[in-house]
């Protein structure tokens, strides 16, 4: 056999392997008629769930907490559709909270909006690289454009530049580390700068700095008015004292919408203070920011537009699945300083940059192309229905802060700033805490509503947060009942 003729035959052999392999992943490849049959059960599961949204429990206990999925391990050969979505029903959506409920009135309630999951389902789909302008052109600018309108929505100056990330707390670390930079600290300066934030600053400040290597960074708990805001007049006195003490004040972390209370702190006048001595002054707006839509609350806003940096989740206060939350930086080179990196690897520019690109300003390369979960609710619906939503929801917050207030032997904390307040009932004897405690079990185990509890200036205070689109007055009404009802069983 001459030489040419056995590669003849390993070609032959090897075209022959190709084809068997081929043949077994051709489901990867589902045609048209398969595509149709696979989206059209997973439409009527969607509208399955759908339908009975509005009366959905806020929480689905269960004594097996979905462990039936290890009972269905991953193995060689797949399962029936229709098997695999009761998995996924049985162990997953019918399992623990259910974000998407009008009845969910804790933490910050969520909901995912149907047009923000169609956008989802096009990313995906089309599955753009949404890293570089230079790759696809039509995402970073979709992505720019949703941020420029983000940017003017508080102020911002031209010059502000953002990133879509996938939550609060990834927004955050970026805003951390380009405050660092910005001051040009480094790992020496780490133990003697100074962040000041308040006692309801949300934890992910912490976390952003422990990750960002600043663990060491000394956090200053400013003290707050009666309404639960840091004060401005504390926050100086503060960073005087710091400096004659020879340390380095750096970063004002202030909350435009605490996550316990809803308290939107002065920000005006704490960037009046962090600008007189020249700090970093950050806003997390993660929760309430996007309230500056509403008229009823958009002068609680003021001084936004001069802060270093701000957070704002497009996945609380505008309705999208999980996964989107923006970080806005007033000087945006600061943001590209911060992140920007290249390598060999990436030296093929495809297309002339005349946009940022995502990659450039936040920590991820290859990234979800988070624009479409916004973009196209928004484009469908416009601003305006959105802009209706949270009226209505710092309207119904009042409403059951009034009511509630109005019940014997009730408390109530601060007069709501957006969508969230505190109460707790105080029994004729017993501790009050325990009570409230037990009160807000009790009413997870019932699950017809959710609320969830925090604890200020020492006392057991229940939370009852609005924020899902699909919250309305009679819901409201059925939570106020719910928690006298659970009262009186627990008497
Ligand atoms: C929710 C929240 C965060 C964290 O955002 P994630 O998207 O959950 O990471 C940060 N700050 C505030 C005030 C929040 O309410």
């Amino acid at each position: 056999m001459t030489i040419r003729e056995s590669t003849v035959e390993a070609a032959a052999d090897l075209a022959s392997s190709i084809r068997k392999f081929a043949a077994e992943s051709r489901t990867l490849e589902p045609d048209a008629a398969e595509r149709r049959h696979l989206l059209s059960r997973v439409n009527e599961f969607a509208e399955d769930f759908l339908a009975g949204v509005d009366s959905r429990p806020a929480f689905i206990e269960t004594e097996h907490k979905g462990r039936g999925l290890y009972a269905s391990p991953i193995v060689e050969t797949g399962m029936d559709l229709d098997a695999v979505l009761r998995l996924f029903k049985d162990n997953v959506t019918d399992v623990g909270l259910s974000p998407v409920s009008p009845r969910f009135l804790a933490y910050i309630p969520p909901c995912s909006l149907y047009q923000g999951a169609l956008g989802d389902f096009l990313a995906a789909i089309t599955n753009q690289f949404a890293g570089y302008f230079s790759s696809c052109p039509g995402a970073a600018r979709m992505e720019n454009q949703l941020l420029r309108w983000m940017a003017d929505l508080i102020g911002y100056p031209p010059g502000a530049l953002g990133a879509m990330l996938s939550g609060g707390s990834l927004a955050i670390l970026s805003s951390v580390v380009t405050a660092r930079d910005a001051h040009g600290l480094k790992g020496r300066d780490y133990e003697t700068c100074v962040v000041y934030m308040t006692n309801l600053t949300h934890h992910a400040m912490d976390k952003a700095l422990r990750i960002a290597g600043m663990k060491e960074a000394i956090r200053r708990r400013v003290g707050m008015d009666g309404g639960f805001r840091m004060d401005p007049r504390q926050l100086d006195q503060a960073i005087r004292a710091d400096l004659a003490a020879g340390l380095r004040p750096w970063m004002v972390a202030a909350s435009a919408g605490t996550t316990d209370l809803g308290c939107v702190d002065p920000l005006d006048a704490l960037a009046d203070v962090a600008a007189r001595h020249a700090l970093w002054f950050h806003v997390d707006g993660a929760y309430g920011g996007l309230f500056i839509l509403s008229d009823l609350v958009r002068d609680k806003f003021k001084g936004i537009e001069r802060a270093d940096s701000v957070v704002l989740n497009a996945h609380k206060a505008l309705f999208t699945p999980f996964g989107l939350a923006v970080v806005l930086v007033r000087d945006g080179q600061l943001l590209q300083r911060a992140h920007f990196h290249t390598a060999n690897y990436l030296q093929d520019t495809l297309l002339e940059e005349d946009e940022v690109s995502p990659a450039d300003l936040g920590p991820e390369l290859t990234r979800n192309f988070r624009g479409p979960r916004l973009w196209l609710p928004l484009k469908l619906l416009g601003v305006a229905p959105f802009r209706a939503a949270l009226s209505e929801k710092i309207l119904l917050t009042r409403y059951a802060y009034e009511k509630i207030k109005a019940l014997p032997r009730f408390e109530v904390g601060p007069y709501p700033d957006l969508s969230v307040f505190a109460f707790r009932y105080v029994p004729e004897q017993g501790d009050a805490d325990e009570f409230n405690r037990r009160l807000v079990d009790a009413i997870r185990r019932d699950g017809t509503i959710l609320l969830s509890s925090t604890t200020l200036d020492g006392r057991y205070m229940i939370r009852f947060a609005v924020l899902s689109y699909r919250t309305h007055l009679d819901t409201i009404d059925l939570a106020i009942d719910v928690i006298r009802k659970t009262i009186a069983t627990l008497k």
